[in-house]
């Protein structure tokens, strides 16, 4: 279809669970023609990162489960795009699945999809690790073959895709029939991306604000990463040596804001040894979590870039130390701090643009990027879905 002067008419999108908007970022970065006609969450703290970014959005501050089906209709999508809540789905999490309050909205998307007398051609759904094994999936894929759709699902992480991350995740592309997909589908889940879909197509590069002075100030160090003794597991445990550095993605910061992403001592002498410890040399870094910030084991890496130190002896040091406040006094010398939030966000591949409205404090921009998504890894599904 075509519009007068003869542009493809943009596609009509409604992002469901929008957050800080990472479903918006990939759609940019696509370059798809489409369009956010509506974007939804309750959360006040992600609206107000979103408005702050996307201030012409038709951002609805509302309960999913509070929208009859006309308003759906009216939306007149082409596109349902949704993260919804994965904490019932999480490995640490209870696993509530379908019974757990947090499923209830998006079982009642399904059953507004089974009412709609014209739901949208293409479905785009992002969440956990352990959605594909869960009910709630089993309910999905029965709405969609009710539906008409074709569906393809995924386990992804950025790391795949030359970022240095890890961000497993689940995904799955619908397409109503008789729209067909330009792959070839699988009935398993696909855990790398279609062949030739890939093609020409690397994310695009710098994603911090302005990372080439500290990319140059990393070239002066030593090649090798350090070999933390105390790294928590990798839980993909792929190689990432195609991965950039992360130098690539670092920000210049003032003494005060290196000063404030320092590890505070009541968590460098607990955690000290479930660090996982990156440089700006490293190719890979953990999951952010939410709770990166404040609580370090398993929420995200952290960075080390004292070029003037051993960190190994220093490790060995600490580790032989019987006296709180040696141990204290040497793992200072490292100077470890979090990656901040900003960083996390280039991480994540959302745009250099992306800011955070003053009014957030750090803790809660942690919180809103732990539950958002990798815009580069939606961007190059999103292409394959409506291409
Ligand atoms: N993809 C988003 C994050 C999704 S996390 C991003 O890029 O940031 C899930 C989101 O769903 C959270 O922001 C939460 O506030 C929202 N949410 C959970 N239940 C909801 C409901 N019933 N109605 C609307 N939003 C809901």
């Amino acid at each position: 279809m075509h519009s007068e002067n003869d542009q493809p008419k943009p596609l009509r999108v409604v992002e469901f669970y929008s957050g800080v908007g990472g479903m918006h970022y990939a759609i940019l970065e696509s370059k798809m023609p489409a369009t956010v006609v509506a974007a939804l969450d309750i959360n006040t703290t992600a609206n107000a990162v979103y408005r702050h970014n996307f201030p012409h959005v038709n951002l609805l501050q509302r309960d999913i489960t509070g929208i009859k089906l006309p308003e759906f209709q009216s939306w007149n999508a082409d596109v349902f795009m949704m993260s919804p809540p994965c904490q019932p789905f999480t490995r640490v999490g209870l696993k509530g699945d379908t019974a757990d309050p947090r499923t209830k909205s998006f079982l009642y998307i399904l059953d507004i999809l089974r009412r709609m007398s014209d739901p949208p051609n293409h479905i785009l759904l992002e969440n956990v690790k352990g959605f594909e094994t869960s009910e709630t999936r089993g309910n999905l894929i029965a709405t969609l073959e009710e539906c008409g759709y074709s569906y393809q699902e995924f386990l992804l992480s950025p790391n795949q895709f030359g970022i240095p991350n890890s961000r497993l995740r689940y995904f799955l592309l619908a397409k109503r029939k008789p729209l067909t997909f330009a792959f070839e589908q699988q009935t398993d889940i696909m855990k790398e991306m279609p062949s030739n879909s890939l093609i020409g197509s690397t994310a695009p590069a710098n994603q911090g604000v302005s990372s080439s002075a500290v990319a140059n100030q990393s070239s002066h160090q030593s090649s090798q990463s350090i070999p933390c003794p105390y790294s928590i597991f990798d839980p993909e445990d792929r190689d990432t040596t195609n991965c950039r550095e992360i130098s690539e993605f670092l920000t210049p910061h003032s003494k005060e804001e290196e000063e404030c992403l320092l590890l505070q001592d009541k968590l460098l002498d607990r955690y000290w040894k479930v660090l996982d410890i990156v440089t700006p040399r490293s190719r890979r870094s953990c999951c952010f979590t939410k709770a990166y910030g404040h609580y370090v084991e398993g929420t995200g890496s952290v960075l080390f870039s004292q070029t003037d130190v051993d960190a190994k002896e220093i490790f060995t040091k600490v580790s032989e130390s019987e006296d709180q406040t040696e141990r204290l006094d040497l793992l200072h010398q490292l100077k470890m701090r979090f990656f901040s939030p900003r960083e996390v966000a280039s991480l994540h591949c959302f745009s250099p643009e992306f800011t955070f409205p003053q009014v957030t404090t750090t803790k809660q921009r942690y919180r809103v990027l732990g539950n958002s998504l990798n815009a580069h890894v939606v961007a190059e599904l999103f292409k394959i879905l409506v291409k």
